[in-house]
């Protein structure tokens, strides 16, 4: 059984494969690929993404459904407690992130949002929260999205109010991802001077209100608005609080892993039309991220998101008409390059993309 002939049959592998009483993880351990060594979970998500993800990546966003078989074999594999462990750098996640969105870029951004709960759970201090968040985080039982909104320049959207026990927080967090896929939310509210970050369930009531949103890529990223109206959080889900003035220095000195993203997208297009001197662009971005500072980053960001835009397009142009066509792979792929020259962005990658996408204009 493979996913398209699941597919005919209006399923997804891994609802076949249960009906069949076996998982997707034992089916792949028994094709022979399944790894243990940490060195190989680089090779894991190569697999994944090619065997798993790419197979299915155009009825994830025809249907708008990531399978919850794809968020639980990376649960299942290691892979939602990456950002935790000493053995993984920073370039071996890069690289994970983007060979897993080379697979499927829905899929890959709603586990990708998970690491801020791990990392924050983790590294806190706050009496009880590493106890009881951390190890289901690290394992996957508990899923998390983010909230920013409290990190913004200027005026917060999400303010946090110190009452007796912990914060109430008014206000809105404009676009979070993963809804009905995550139980936890990892939320940046501002309290003056002050960063508070928590963390809260997801369950909506009467003081959390949820708007879904309609997005032309990446829809089954179920991405929502969120609404707080004195919304309680106890200190012991306060996983931490930083001075406004600390957030900028490391925000700029994290600005790349985002790009990984774009550049996920850019290999899956070089892979549809073969080697070519798009390859040679990959991998000098690639060069450019891995090796960015604060003040390169910002240029290398808007190089990966611009070349995923080019690639993309050259994908639909070299496909012909049939790129147009819903499930085909040029007209998403240039609908999710179009989500990445916005995600994640700052204004200084947003001055670099527009000086790159109206060079044409000016030659
Ligand atoms: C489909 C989709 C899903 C998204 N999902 C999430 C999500 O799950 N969680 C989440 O937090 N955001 C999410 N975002 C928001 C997105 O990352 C930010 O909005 C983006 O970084 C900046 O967008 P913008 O240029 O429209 O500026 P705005 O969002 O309007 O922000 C205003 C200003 O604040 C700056 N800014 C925004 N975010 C930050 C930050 N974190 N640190 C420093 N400065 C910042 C921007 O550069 C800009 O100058 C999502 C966006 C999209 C389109």
């Amino acid at each position: 059984m493979t996913i398209p002939q699941a597919a005919e049959q209006g399923k997804t592998l891994t609802a076949v494969l249960a009906e069949q009483g076996k998982t997707l993880t034992a089916a792949l351990e028994k094709g022979g690929w399944r790894t243990t060594m940490v060195d190989h979970m680089l090779d894991k998500a190569r697999r994944i993404a090619d065997d798993v993800l790419f197979p299915a990546a155009a009825r994830v966003d025809t249907t708008g459904v990531i399978p919850a078989g794809h968020l639980d074999l990376l649960a299942q594999e290691g892979f939602y407690g990456l950002a935790a462990r000493d053995d993984v750098d920073g370039a071996t996640f890069a690289r994970i992130v983007e060979t897993l969105a080379s697979g499927c870029l829905a899929t890959t951004f709603v586990w990708l949002q998970h690491h801020s709960a791990v990392t924050g759970a983790d590294k806190s201090v706050t009496a009880g929260v590493r106890g009881k968040w951390f190890e289901p985080l690290r394992l996957g039982q508990r899923r998390a999205g983010v909230s920013q909104a409290g990190v913004r320049p200027g005026p917060s959207p999400l303010a946090a109010r110190r009452v007796t026990g912990g914060y109430i927080l008014d206000g809105e967090a404009p676009w979070v991802t993963g809804w009905g896929m995550i139980d936890t939310l990892r939320v940046a509210a501002r309290d003056g001077d002050t960063i508070v970050w928590a963390l809260l369930d997801t369950a909506p009531g009467p003081t959390l209100g949820v708007t879904p949103l309609d997005l032309v890529a990446v829809a089954a990223s179920h991405t929502v608005h969120l609404r707080f109206d004195g919304h309680f959080v106890p200190d012991e889900q306060v996983t931490g609080v930083l001075a406004y003035s600390d957030w900028a220095p490391w925000d700029a000195a994290n600005l790349g892993l985002n790009g990984y993203l774009a550049l996920g997208v850019a290999v899956r297009c070089c892979r549809l039309i073969g080697r070519g001197p798009l390859n040679a662009e990959l991998d000098a971005v690639r060069v450019a991220l891995d090796t960015g500072t604060p003040q390169t980053l910002p240029a290398a960001r808007a190089a990966a998101a611009e070349l995923a835009l080019r690639a993309a397009a050259t994908v639909t142009v070299t496909t012909g008409s049939r790129a147009v066509l819903a499930g085909a792979h040029g007209q998403r792929l240039v609908r999710e390059a179009t989500f990445l020259l916005v995600f994640g962005s700052r204004p200084t990658i947003r001055a670099e993309l527009l000086r790159r996408v109206q060079r044409g204009r000016n030659e």
